[in-house]
């Protein structure tokens, strides 16, 4: 049975994997998909999102099939998976796949989702919803869906007992430290205690935003940090702690 799974890559260093998934039920104009399709850690697309998006990337011609997935593991030592890409849960196979790599190979598996659409959990062992925006409005104008539904599932997940974090991404003029901070308050209402990590954007796609500064970031991170215990960011100058190659 083939996977939504086109690309595979690994930190050696650092026992970790990551399967990108193609796919998504949103329309992020800033979407980074729209720049590059591969793990932007990797040497040889590192850059790429620091410059221009004149041309559109391909998509991927060939996709996984499940038993060349489990094939291509087997050689690799890790213990943590992420389920990346684009939004993995569109994947039906992505529920076995997690239950098999759990009784093969004891990972830890880590759900990077916008949070629009549930899955089975049980062989998740923790999941990081990127919300994007908190008014609606604007949410339907990055994405092109409402947010009322990712807001009842973030709730949802954490009723659920689930190990859960929250990601988003700061745009300067457009989803701004207002906005990151209604999110905050959201978060907080859940739990105070739930990891929150704000990252600059970089420009991506055909739009007028322009990328967030280090400092712009920091501001912002202490703003949510009125409200959250643990908040963290991405400044977008960060050195890689761990040489990541690709698999497939
Ligand atoms: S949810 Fe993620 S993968 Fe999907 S369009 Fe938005 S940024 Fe891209």
């Amino acid at each position: 049975m083939n996977t939504n799974i086109y690309h595979i890559t690994y930190a050696p260093g650092a026992k970790s994997l990551c399967l990108h998934f193609w796919g998504c039920n949103m329309r992020c104009r800033g979407c980074i998909r729209q720049k590059e399709i591969y793990d932007c850690h990797l040497e040889e697309t590192k850059d790429a999102i620091f410059e221009g998006t004149e041309k559109s990337p391909e998509k991927p011609a060939r996709f996984l099939e499940f038993n060349q997935v489990m094939d291509i593991l087997k050689s690799l030592d890790f213990s943590q998976v992420r389920f990346m890409g684009m939004e993995a849960t569109l994947d039906p196979e992505l529920p076995k796949l997690a239950e098999a790599l759990h009784k093969e190979f004891q990972s830890y598996n880590i759900l990077l989702t916008n949070g629009l659409r549930l899955i089975p959990m049980e062989h998740i062992d923790e999941v990081v919803v990127s919300i994007k925006a908190y008014q609606n409005e604007l949410h339907r104008d990055y994405t092109g869906v409402s947010n009322k539904e990712i807001f009842g599932n973030f709730a949802k997940l954490h009723s659920w007992g689930k190990r859960l974090r929250a990601e988003s991404v700061l745009i300067p003029d457009y989803i701004d430290c207002y906005e990151i901070e209604r999110i905050a308050e959201f978060i907080a209402e859940v739990d105070r205690a739930i990891p929150y990590r704000i990252d600059a954007y970089f420009p991506a796609g055909d739009n007028p935003w322009r990328r967030a500064t280090p400092d712009e970031v920091k501001e912002v991170v202490g703003v949510a940090g009125k409200h959250l215990l643990n908040v963290s960011c991405l400044k977008g100058d960060e050195k890689l702690k761990y040489k990541v190659v690709r698999i497939y």
